[in-house]
C-alpha cells in the first residue's frame, strides 16, 4: 500500500491510475479504524480496479472543540488494516496540506446542503455539515474517484453529501453500505474506545430498543413508538436521549403517521456520559 501525504502525490498517483483506465473507489475515513470502516473498503475493492482510502481528522466538522482533541488517532494501526484490506493508497495529509494558511482561511464558501442538512445533526451540531460538504467536496476534486462509500450508520450525512455533489456538479457516484455492529448490537464507532467499561455494557441499549421498536411500531403510531424508545434509553443510567426523529428517508422530514412514506427510519443521539453516539433503524422499507 502507497502513503500519500500530500495533494500533489495523490494526483500523481491518480493521473497514472487513469492513464492505464483503472476506476478508482474511494473510501474518506477518520482513521480509528474498525470493521465498520472495513466493510466499506471490502465493497470498495470488490467494485474498483484501484481504492483509495483517506486517513484525516477534519477539523472543520467539529463544532465541539473537546471532541475534536479527544478523537482518537491510530495512524499505524489504520495503515496495517486498511493495506490488509487491499487498499492500494492510503492519503493521510496534514491540516497545513489541506487547509493552508489555516482553516479560517477557508471558511468562506457556503455550500448548498438543502433542507436534509437542517435538521437532527444540522440542528444539534450546527456548522458540522458546512464542515463535513468542505472535505468531501475537497477530497473528491483531489482523489477524483469513480465511486465514493459511506456508512449508513451516518444516514443523514450521506443524504446531504448527494445533495452536495448535486449542488456542486461533482461525477461521483455515492455508493451506500449497511451498519456494521458489534456481536451485542453496539453500531461499531470510533467513539466507542472512549466509552468506560460500565458505558460499553450498557451501551448496547441503544439498538436493543431500537430494534424492539419495529415489531412494537406495527401496532403503534409513530408518537407511541417514538416514546418507547426514548423512555427505555433513558431509563439507562448514564444515557440521555439528545434527539430520537422517525422520519422520511428521502427527505429526513418528520413523518406523523406511518402511511405518509413508504421508506421510513429512526435516526437517534444518544450521550453516554460525555460521548455522543449515532444509530438508526428502518420501520419501513419501500417493496
Ligand atoms: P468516520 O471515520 O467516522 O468519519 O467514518 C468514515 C466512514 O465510515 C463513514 O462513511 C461512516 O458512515 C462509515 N462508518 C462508520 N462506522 C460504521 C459502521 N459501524 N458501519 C458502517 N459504516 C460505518
Amino acid at each position: 500500500m502507497i502513503i500519500l501525504r500530500t495533494v500533489s502525490d495523490v494526483s500523481r498517483f491518480v493521473s497514472e491510475q487513469k492513464g492505464r483506465n483503472a476506476s478508482i473507489g474511494f473510501v474518506p475515513t477518520m482513521g480509528a479504524l474498525h470493521a465498520g470502516h472495513l466493510s466499506l473498503v471490502e465493497k470498495a475493492v470488490s467494485e474498483n480496479d484501484v481504492v483509495i482510502a483517506s486517513v484525516f481528522v477534519n477539523p472543520t466538522q467539529f463544532n465541539n472543540p473537546n471532541d475534536l482533541a479527544t478523537y482518537p488517532r491510530k495512524e499505524e494501526d489504520d495503515f496495517r488494516l486498511l493495506a490488509e484490506a487491499g487498499v492500494t493508497a492510503v492519503f493521510a495529509p496534514s491540516v497545513e496540506e489541506i487547509y493552508p494558511g489555516g482553516v479560517e482561511a477557508h471558511a468562506g464558501h457556503k455550500f448548498d446542503l438543502g433542507q436534509a442538512a437542517e435538521v437532527m445533526e444540522g440542528k444539534y451540531r450546527p456548522g458540522h455539515f458546512q464542515g463535513v460538504a468542505q472535505i468531501v467536496s475537497l477530497l473528491f476534486r483531489i482523489v477524483t474517484p469513480d465511486r465514493a462509500y459511506f456508512g449508513e450508520k451516518d444516514f443523514q450525512q450521506i443524504a446531504v453529501i448527494r445533495n452536495m455533489v448535486k449542488s456542486e456538479n461533482i461525477d461521483v457516484e455515492i455508493i451506500a453500505c449497511p451498519i456494521k455492529r458489534a456481536d451485542d448490537g453496539l453500531a461499531l464507532s470510533s467513539r466507542n474506545s472512549l466509552l468506560t467499561s460500565e458505558q460499553r455494557k450498557l451501551a448496547p441499549e441503544i439498538y436493543a430498543a431500537l430494534k424492539d421498536s419495529v415489531e412494537y411500531s406495527l401496532s403503534h403510531s409513530v408518537q407511541a413508538t417514538h416514546d418507547t424508545v426514548v423512555e427505555r434509553i433513558d431509563a439507562v443510567p448514564g444515557m440521555k436521549v439528545e434527539y430520537f426523529e422517525i422520519v422520511d428517508a428521502r427527505t429526513l422530514v418528520k413523518i406523523d403517521e406511518w402511511e405518509e412514506s413508504p421508506w421510513v427510519v429512526g435516526c437517534i443521539t444518544v450521550y453516554c456520559g460525555d460521548i455522543r453516539l449515532i444509530d438508526n433503524i428502518a420501520y419501513r422499507l419501500p417493496k
